[in-house]
């Protein structure tokens, strides 16, 4: 069981690269049918429908120059790897040998406290080994075959500001190629569009509304992530627990992934005073209720 498993984990990393032709394609096609065929060409007709076809076109650019810098920095950004010979710094690591580390002897019980076999190396708390990546991913969320890259302590808000313009991209594509989708049997009839182009608008309308229909659960979901500082990896850990350790409130949880810089908010970057500010953004220590409280 254990080794289908490495092979299906080693088959989604070949998939690799190809996510990314089949992101370009989408959008392509989204392109084409949204900019090229049905508002475009309405743009020097005058009166309201120039100026709706304006604003929609704009809006378009907007929010694909945001969701492609979003998507960029997700896939290429390191989502957070543990220095080479990280030890937990606690009384207890402290009155242990120092150096000799990876004794055979207790990495059984240092894999329940910090110890990945796999990489014979200490696991900072909420770090988990990637089975794809195949190394320690910081504050691991999961792997994500659309970004061909795991999602971590430093890609996590790149990755939900990704979601959030993918999805609304994805649905003002759905609705402003809603009158075209209808009009599709009509002009199918009158072949008044040719048998290419009404595919390619039926293609981008069905694409798109799978699309925004599918991110709005993910959305909601790592909403619901992010108000208490849980990853999707730490979901089973902390069914079972009253109080989830890592819980500061909204407020400071949003600022663990997001930064507290607002006019940063809305973009896939970090100001330097928060970089050096809020240590959770580097993924390897983390405040919890205790420190906040204490
Ligand atoms: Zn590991
Ligand atoms: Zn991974």
């Amino acid at each position: 069981m254990e080794i289908n498993l490495f092979r299906l984990c080693s088959g989604l990393r070949v998939l690799g690269y190809f996510m990314i032709l089949l992101v370009t394609a989408i959008i392509g096609v989204s392109y084409y049918a949204v900019v090229l065929l049905t508002w475009g060409p309405q743009l020097l007709g005058g009166g309201f429908h120039s100026f709706l076809s304006f604003a929609i076109i704009i809006t378009f650019h907007v929010l694909l120059i945001l969701l492609l810098w979003s998507y960029f920095r997700v896939v290429f950004k390191d989502p957070g790897s543990v220095p080479g010979n990280w030890r937990p710094v606690s009384p207890e690591e402290n009155l242990e040998v120092g150096s000799s580390f990876a004794a055979a002897d207790d990495g059984l019980e240092r894999s329940r406290g910090g110890y990945c076999s796999h990489c014979q190396n200490g696991k900072p708390p909420r770090c988990h080994h990637c089975s794809v990546c195949q190394r320690c991913v910081l504050k691991m969320d999961h792997h994500c075959v659309w970004v061909v890259n795991c999602v971590g302590a430093r890609n996590y808000k790149f990755f939900l500001l990704f979601l959030l313009y993918t999805f609304l991209e994805t649905t003002m594509d759905t609705i402003v190629l809603l009158p075209s989708f209808i009009n599709f049997f009509d002009e199918a009839k009158n072949h008044s569009s040719t048998p290419a182009n009404l595919a390619i608008i039926f293609l981008a309308f069905v694409l798109n509304l799978a699309f925004a229909l599918s991110l709005l659960c993910f959305l909601v979901m790592h909403a619901s992530l992010l108000s208490s500082n849980t990853t999707s990896v730490e979901v089973h850990e902390k069914k079972g627990a009253v109080r989830w350790k890592y819980d500061l409130g909204r407020k400071k949880n949003f600022d663990q992934v997001f930064g507290t810089k607002k006019t940063l908010w809305f973009f896939p970057m970090f100001s330097e005073d928060d970089l050096d500010n809020i240590p959770a953004l580097h993924g390897i220590d983390f405040p919890t209720r205790s420190d906040v409280e204490a």
